[in-house]
């Protein structure tokens, strides 16, 4: 089984945010399974550095007008990448996706409309990898917006034999266009209509992958359900009702090799749920490093993510003057709004020694804030699946979590219930509010009080599986469904 995965970030190479951890991960572990898969890329400045052992595989049809090659890495053991080398769509320095005035780079439609086209071009014409046999996809596996057109290219094109599968990460990003560039995008002005790519009188990239994909799939099955209704659908609820028999949710797993307590080159010290004593260790750390109290009877709350209004860190400012006058600490990473950052930076000021704010990117503080603090927050308004609750459980930091999307299918609330049973994992809260956020904060103080309990559901919470191996065997299990379709039926 061949499986082309194309996407515009896969971590470690290339990553804004959740898109990238998928992506990285799932080679590896469905190699674990016998199926290949190969990564597609756009040729970042980031990825063209770290793939310095990339050979051209051939030159590809002209992208933008400009000529393009195909690059294929190697170097990885279990990754294989290819490269969409066109330097004048992808090579320039800063944010994959921004401006250095912080807004959309003004060709981003031609940038992404070119990277699929490659993709089709490759799903149809196979790459000959070692110089004999052509390497040609079963099954082309587009994520989000960015790789979305992909999949109606090969439509379009007439390509019955690769069958197709979109992935949304996060429906809130669509790649909408103004309609003006039909024609230099390549594509059908007769599908330009309500069951094609046109959303509300524009090009709507992701549309048009939802519209021509064979299978959708989502990143958990509450996600699944939600993007069905008005509340969640932004707008594609319909087709994504019409589409339900097709639809499937699948919770994402962690990468659970760059993330293990037990070997973690981050940390001041390694624990996990056998031999947990290090983690104290990692919070006297992490206390210290960020100018916090070292005080482990604090119950130290964070949260590590993108400010932005999905996320509900306002909800958060809301609850905190409350949580820290329980005696709680706080520790923030992250970066976005700028209003968000300044009211941050503000109460980081105004309670020195119990909260900390950094703001920007940093990989290994986020491990630190993972390993040494007690609770994670993750009060998102909505949520596709959500990785850092995920990396909270495997390393015993009880996630507080809004019952949304994959929040609510990964975290087991500690209700009295679920307690006595001994399959609390963490807190969840709802309807997603300040109320409901600050009466889930009390419980958590309540269970914080009893070290007993407490110690129970982080060692059941550290116990849990969210590895990849249950998600990938069910992506196979797609791809399986799909190959064994007749191309007739696949089309
Ligand atoms: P999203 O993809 O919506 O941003 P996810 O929870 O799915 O949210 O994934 C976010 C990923 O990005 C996680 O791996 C998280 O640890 C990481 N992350 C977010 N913000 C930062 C930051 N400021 N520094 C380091 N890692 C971050």
């Amino acid at each position: 089984m061949k499986i082309l995965s194309v996407t515009s970030e896969c971590a470690p190479l290339v990553k804004t945010g959740g898109l990238a951890d998928v992506c990285g991960a799932l080679p590896p572990a469905l190699a674990g399974l016998g199926a290949e898969m190969i990564t597609l890329l756009p040729g970042y400045p980031a990825v063209m550095e770290r793939l310095a052992d990339a050979r051209v595989l051939g030159e590809l049809p002209e992208l933008a007008g400009h000529r393009a090659r195909l690059l294929l890495s190697e170097a990885g053991s279990d990754r294989r990448v290819f490269v969409v080398d066109a330097p004048h769509l992808f090579m320039r320095a800063g944010h994959l996706y921004l401006g250095p005035d912080g807004k959309d780079w003004p060709d981003n439609a031609l940038r992404f409309a070119a990277f699929s086209q490659a993709a089709a071009h490759l799903a149809r014409q196979g790459a000959t990898l070692n110089g004999k046999t052509a390497w040609r996809p079963d099954i082309l596996h587009a994520h989000d917006w960015q790789a979305a057109l992909s999949i109606a290219y090969t439509r379009y094109q007439g390509d019955i034999h690769t069958a197709s599968i979109l992935t949304v990460h996060n429906l809130a990003f669509q790649g909408v266009f103004p309609p003006g560039l039909i024609a230099s995008l390549n594509l059908p002005a007769n599908d330009f209509h309500l069951h094609g790519y046109e959303f509300y009188g524009q090009i709507g990239f992701l549309k048009a992958g939802l519209v021509h994909a064979d299978k959708i799939t989502t990143v958990s099955p509450t996600y699944a359900r939600e993007i069905q209704t008005p509340a969640h659908g932004m707008g594609l609820e319909g087709l994504l009702a019409g589409r339900a028999s097709d639809l499937v949710g699948i919770v994402n797993g962690i990468d659970d090799r760059s993330w293990d307590p037990a070997n973690d080159p981050a940390l001041a010290a390694p624990y996990s749920v056998s031999k947990p004593t290090g983690k104290a260790a990692c919070k006297r750390a992490l206390q210290e490093r960020l100018g916090l109290t070292v005080d482990l009877a604090a119950p130290l709350f964070c949260a590590v993510t993108r400010l932005t209004h999905q996320k509900g860190i306002d909800l958060l400012t809301e609850v905190l003057p409350g949580l820290l006058a329980r005696g709680g600490q706080f520790a923030m990473l992250g970066s976005g709004d700028a209003e968000l950052e300044h009211k941050l930076i503000g109460l980081a000021a105004s309670h020195s020694g119990q909260v900390s704010v950094t703001l920007g990117y940093d990989e290994p503080l986020s491990h630190q804030l993972q390993a040494g603090s007690d609770v994670i927050v993750v009060p998102s308004r909505f949520e596709p699946c959500g990785l850092t609750q995920l990396y909270g459980l495997r390393y015993g930091t009880l996630p507080l979590v809004a019952r949304v999307g994959g929040l609510a299918d990964t975290v087991i609330d500690a209700n009295e219930a679920a307690l006595n049973d001994g399959v609390a994992t963490g807190f969840q809260f709802s309807p997603v509010n300040v109320g409901a956020l600050g009466m889930a904060i009390e419980r958590t103080f309540e269970l914080w009080a009893q070290p007993d309990r407490w110690q129970a559901v982080r060692a059941y919470a550290m116990g849990r599986d969210v590895s990849w191996r249950r998600s990938a065997a069910r992506y196979l299990a797609l791809y399986q469904g799909l190959v064994d379709r007749s191309p007739q039926q696949a089309a």
